[in-house]
């Protein structure tokens, strides 16, 4: 079979598409395979970090995608409890980013941005209705089974990245290991278009609400506030769907308003794992393929955004000859420490913080925010600044 001069890219999220763009503007052909009929409407995240903006900017992504947005320079930690407990400035960190806040946007807005962006480029192919169901590989090449419904046909290219999410079929082709845990607890998320800001009004666009019982996040995006609530291990998955639930705990987010309008409600299980290994030969993991986490903090797509940035960097270099194959054990090394280190530990411990409210994490808030240095360098860390500059110090 011939071998393609071409990079094949399972899905087309968010991050498959970024890796597809980082490379087309590096002039290296790329096919992207999304088992979808078209690209996902589904909302997930909706929390954009200053470097990725930074990065979207070298894409041409970000601008597109901030006018569409809600900028939110500011975030805040509240507790039924003991009301505002700390709020931080991204401003402290201006010097750090060209982007010093966090833009509330859904994600499935920055897929059509790239998306057409990418489309009349003769580097760029997108195949819809094309599920990547095996992949094999030897030193010439990585032959991949693509099925569309139910038709098998198989492809050879040079090398395979693997951004088909969470359930990716590359990691299961490649035997790869996807260690972690699952919580007990889901989570649930409601959309309401209620005005918090006319009954709080000191309330900001990122708003996280600490409680032992049901702590919760109160996240603006255009036109919608999204609430989300843990759903304990005794409450089943059919009780929580239910209007009425979602009412009960809407009711206790603001003492007295219980008539809410409600725009949607999805249910989430909630995982940390993280992949072996994000290489094998010629085929790579990036994004939810590679690892998923709890949403707090809103690092999920953002590192992998970061992986697919990562990655295509040093994949045209060698692709143009300019690095040899070793170079790509770096993205593997880099990116795989980062998230351990960052993504999984920082969620589990955003998770921690909001489920012990108590007067020890408003203290910590406080200190924080009373001291310069502390401050930047603990926004440097949610914003995610610090996980890349400790991936480059890992040479
Ligand atoms: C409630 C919630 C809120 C979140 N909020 C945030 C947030 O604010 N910030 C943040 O950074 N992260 C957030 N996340 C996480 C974020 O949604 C994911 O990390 C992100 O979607 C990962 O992007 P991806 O492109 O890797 O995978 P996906 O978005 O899952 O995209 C994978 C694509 O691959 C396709 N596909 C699947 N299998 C195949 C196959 N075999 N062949 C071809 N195509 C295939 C799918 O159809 C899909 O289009 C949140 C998650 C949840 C659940």
């Amino acid at each position: 079979m011939t071998v393609q001069e071409r990079v094949f890219i399972a899905g087309a999220g968010p991050v498959g598409l970024t890796a597809a763009a980082g490379l087309v503007r590096a002039g290296v052909p790329v096919t992207v395979f999304e088992a979808g009929p078209d690209l996902s409407r589904e909302s997930r995240a909706s929390t954009f970090h200053p470097p990725t903006l930074d990065m979207l900017d070298d894409l041409g992504a970000a601008k597109p995608l901030i006018a569409q947005g809600l900028l939110a320079p500011q975030f805040q930690y509240r507790s039924r409890a003991y009301g505002l407990m700390g709020q931080f400035d991204f401003g402290a960190i201006a010097d750090a980013t060209p982007h010093p806040y966090r833009l509330q946007c859904e994600q499935s807005k920055l897929t059509r941005i790239l998306c057409d962006r990418l489309r009349g480029d003769p580097n760029f192919a997108i195949e819809f209705g094309g599920s990547v169901a095996g992949a094999e590989q030897d030193g010439a090449g990585i032959r991949v089974t693509i099925d569309h419904e139910g038709r098998r046909e198989t492809r050879s290219g040079a090398w395979l990245i693997g951004a088909d999410g969470a359930r990716s079929e590359v990691r299961r082709a490649l035997g790869i290991d996807f260690e972690g845990f699952t919580w007990p607890e889901r989570f649930l998320v409601v959309s309401t278009p209620f005005d918090f800001r006319g009954v709080i009004p000191d309330l900001v666009s990122v708003n996280y609400v600490a409680d032992p019982q049901r702590w919760h996040f109160l996240l603006q995006i255009p036109g919608l506030w999204r609430v989300m609530f843990p759903i304990r291990e005794d409450e089943s998955d059919e009780l929580a769907l239910t209007p009425a639930f979602a009412r009960s705990l809407m009711a206790s987010v603001v003492p007295g308003i219980a008539d809410y309008e409600i725009a949607h409600v999805t249910l989430y299980k909630v995982h940390q794992r993280v992949a072996k290994t994000f290489r094998l030969g010629r085929a790579f993991l990036i994004g939810d393929a590679a690892h998923i986490n709890n949403p707090l903090g809103g690092m999920g797509m953002n590192g992998g955004i970061h992986d697919a940035v990562n990655l295509t960097l040093r994949l045209a270099e060698v692709w143009h000859g300019e690095a040899p194959p070793e170079e790509l054990n770096r993205f593997d090394r880099q990116r795989r420490l980062v998230t351990l280190e960052y993504i999984e530990t920082q969620s589990i411990q955003n998770k921690r913080n909001l489920e012990a409210e108590g007067p020890q994490f408003m203290q910590t808030l406080r200190e924080i925010a009373a001291d310069p240095a502390r401050t930047r360098d603990y926004l440097l860390r949610v914003s995610m600044i610090a996980s890349l500059r400790r991936a480059e110090s890992l040479g």
